[in-house]
């Protein structure tokens, strides 16, 4: 069976899901997506990322032509019509089809689209080894252009310093923002652990707000383990006992290495572990 995508409201072939090159999505990056799974056959958080997906619409003006229980539906129809249990999900909303100027009011209708894809992990021995990776020399978007709250299409700032990482010869970099915090990773949320307590930038430093990174200080605040969301610098992360980032599609990947510095014994720590174990009890069990 040709896998379908969901283009408007119908299911087509993947070879017939087409937009625009006029779309102001391909154009100009005027859009939004998200990111979702499912795990045997059921969706993690859809609710949460059906409203992250508005919520970032609302944030670049853009009115999604569904009510945000039709767009959960659609995600759970194209899931079933590609007969898929353990899935990634893609939404995207685009402007749509306009003009070659900016102007989004050109653009009479938003595409919406979902494709339903294989789960692209990491290598699994990075799981139980860990990921080393760098600080970028990219800064993450300041909150006052696109905020990284958003979901937008225009991921070319992430995608330099994703660059920078393989030129490293690594998979993932480290942002920091224009204060030169830590913000987060190209892709992933990151979080370390000193002395039993688990930090993570907040979100003011200028971050996605990972339904992931949600679910970890979650599993944590009930553990009884000390969060401290707070502004963290390149040396805090050197120093830590444990880190890790958090994702969608990457889950809870340990880092063992920044720039060069071993983190913690140089190995996944305990508290990464049972986190991850607990990620992973929530979403399979
Ligand atoms: N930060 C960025 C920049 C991301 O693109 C993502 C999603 N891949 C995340 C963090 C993690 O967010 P989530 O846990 O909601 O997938």
């Amino acid at each position: 069976m040709a896998p379908k995508v969901w283009l408007n409201g119908e299911l087509v072939e993947r070879e017939r899901a087409l937009v625009s090159v006029f779309d102001h999505g391909l154009l100009y990056g005027d859009g939004v997506f998200e990111g979702i799974r499912s795990y045997g056959g059921r969706v993690f958080r859809l609710e949460k990322h059906v409203r992250r997906l508005f919520d970032s619409a609302n944030g670049i003006r853009l009115t999604i032509p569904l009510a945000p229980q039709a767009v959960g539906e659609a995600v759970v129809a194209t899931l079933q019509a590609n007969g898929m249990k353990d899935a990634y999900i893609r939404v995207v909303v685009t402007r749509g089809e306009g003009t070659l100027g900016l102007d989004p009011n050109r653009c009479p209708k938003p595409n919406l689209f979902i494709i339903t894809d294989r789960i692209e992990l990491y290598p699994r021995e990075l799981y139980e080894n860990g990921l080393e990776i760098i600080t970028a020399s990219t800064m993450r978007n300041h909150p006052n252009a696109v905020n990284p709250r958003l979901k937008s299409l225009n991921y070319l700032n992430n995608i330099l310093a994703k660059i920078e990482a393989i030129d490293a010869g690594t998979l993932e970099a480290v942002m920091l923002n224009h204060l030169g915090y830590v913000a987060e990773c190209t892709g992933d949320n990151l979080f370390i652990v000193r002395d039993g307590r688990l930090f993570t930038p907040p979100i003011a430093a200028g971050i996605l707000e990972g339904i992931t990174r949600d679910e970890i200080l979650d599993i944590a605040r009930r553990g009884n383990i000390e969060i401290r969301e707070e502004n963290l610098t390149r040396q805090d992360l050197y120093v830590a006992d444990e880190c890790f980032l958090t994702g969608t599609a990457a889950e809870v990947v340990p880092v063992v290495g920044i720039d060069k510095r071993t983190i913690g014994s140089g190995k996944p720590g305990p508290v990464t572990k049972r986190l991850a174990e607990e990620f992973h009890r929530r979403t399979r069990g």
